[in-house]
């Protein structure tokens, strides 16, 4: 299978991969920041796209998951114990 390439918009090299960085995602709906990702132009570094960093989304449903479930564990518990 051919490998695919699109152009940079900005310099027009052919880009087979492009460079991933750390940044902060600053939400206007409160005050809470995300970590996030903007993906560079491995050869004049313009920003082509940014996002959620998808290792802090996985971590971050994990943790979900687990409190929700420790929270349901502990409900449960609660309401075998006799008062
Ligand atoms: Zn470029």
């Amino acid at each position: 299978m051919a490998e695919r390439k699109g152009k940079c918009p900005k310099c027009d090299q052919l880009i087979s991969s492009v460079t991933v960085s750390a940044v902060h995602l600053n939400s206007w709906l409160n005050t809470r920041r995300y970590d996030g990702v903007i993906y560079t132009c491995p050869h004049c570094s313009v920003i082509l796209g940014a996002g959620t960093d998808p290792v802090a989304l996985a971590h971050d449903a994990v943790d979900e998951i687990v409190r929700r479930l420790r929270k349901t564990r502990s409900e449960r518990s609660a309401s075998i114990v006799p008062k």
